[in-house]
């Protein structure tokens, strides 16, 4: 049971999610110099079912790894991509079982192929430019 709403340290410190995190930031800070540079406002990303990644968890080590620098209190939007499963005989997707995955067409008993799920991409990265008093 998880009481709340802060994680233990514990779960912040989850090696995978701070990893990804630390990535995620390293690319949206080269967006971000590549325009002109400025303070992160939002970063949009794509998560693939198959990634193990916990959306939570990976929201909290943002935001642990944010604090303290100038880009503290940017978010973080999360798009969740559900893994599709496709058997190329059928020419159709075919429904994920319960539990785990299934490899093999209930119907043809061929192997199925799975789409998406393995994404880990930077979206969109919105940031305000540094010193912006001034209105266009
Ligand atoms: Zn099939």
């Amino acid at each position: 049971m998880r009481g709340g709403c802060r994680p233990g340290a514990a779960e912040v410190s989850r090696v995978h999610e701070l990893s990804i995190a630390t990535e995620v930031y390293r690319t949206s800070r080269a967006a971000v110099a590549e325009h002109g540079g400025g303070r992160l406002v939002c970063v949009r990303l794509a998560v693939g079912e198959l990634t193990a990644i916990e959306p939570e968890l990976l929201g909290f080590a943002w935001e642990a790894l944010l604090a303290g620098s100038g880009d503290a209190g940017a978010r973080l939007d999360v798009e969740w991509r559900p893994a599709r499963q496709h058997c190329p005989a059928c020419a159709a997707a075919k429904p994920r079982g319960d539990g785990s995955w299934l490899r093999l067409c209930p119907d043809c008993g061929q192997p199925l192929t799975v789409e998406g799920g393995d994404e880990l991409d930077v979206l969109s990265v919105e940031f305000e430019q540094d010193g912006g008093e001034g209105h266009d």
